[in-house]
């Protein structure tokens, strides 16, 4: 379909580490953009069962409430030893009384797999969806993953979320070791970027 061209975007998220890379991530085309949070926008309930589902839901309510192109992620990790969770509820095993621990649900993720015997897969892949949502209610989808293994201690202190135990295939470091913008150039959500760029910008 033929958009006008987008020249203020609305992130619809309200996690800093995915707000980070998308921002670096649209530098180079010149649009402005602007986030949830600066609009003082609720979060709201990610009540469906896919990552499309939940950033249509995302997306939507962001260019509802703001009357601009909204752009949001929903992305997590899927284990095969685990039969892909967390998957969507990836933020979910973070949650505490105190807020998201990922120290914790990342020793979650490692002993549900060790549990399973020395025989379980340790390969697991990071998926994105990104939803490009039209204050008309229409919008876009453009998916991504990085395929990878997971590693144990935890390794690296950059990045976000589950970064620490993911090695990327064809690596030998984590994400949290690697320079963020080689992440930012292999990444799960990199590749749904540019399925993006060259709907919107190409
Ligand atoms: P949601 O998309 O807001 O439901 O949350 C996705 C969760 O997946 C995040 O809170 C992170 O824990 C995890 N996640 C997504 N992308 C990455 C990434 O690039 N690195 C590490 N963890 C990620």
């Amino acid at each position: 379909m033929t958009r006008q061209p987008i020249e203020k975007l609305v992130l619809a998220s309200h996690n800093k580490g995915k707000l980070a890379e998308i921002a670096a991530l649209l530098a180079p085309y010149g649009v402005s953009v602007v986030s949830a949070g600066d609009f003082g926008l609720a979060e709201p309930a990610e009540t469906e069962d896919t990552f499309a589902g939940n950033a249509r839901i995302k997306a939507h309510f962001a260019a509802r409430a703001t009357g601009l192109p909204a752009l949001s992620d929903d992305s997590g990790i899927m284990v095969d030893a685990l039969d892909g969770a967390p998957g969507v509820y990836t933020a979910d095993w973070a949650e505490t009384p105190k807020g998201r621990d990922f120290t914790m649900a990342m020793t979650r993720v490692w002993d549900e797999v060790t549990a399973k015997g020395p025989g379980a897969p340790r390969s697991a892949a990071f998926h994105s969806t990104l939803c490009l949502a039209w204050p008309d209610g229409s919008d876009q989808l453009y998916s991504g993953k990085v395929d990878g293994t997971l590693v144990w201690p935890m390794r690296g202190d950059r990045g976000f979320g589950f970064d620490p135990m993911f090695q990327p295939l064809g690596y030998d470091v984590t994400f949290a070791v690697m320079d963020p913008e080689e992440k930012h150039r292999i990444s799960h959500r990199a590749a749904a970027f540019a399925k993006f760029v060259a709907a919107c910008f190409g």
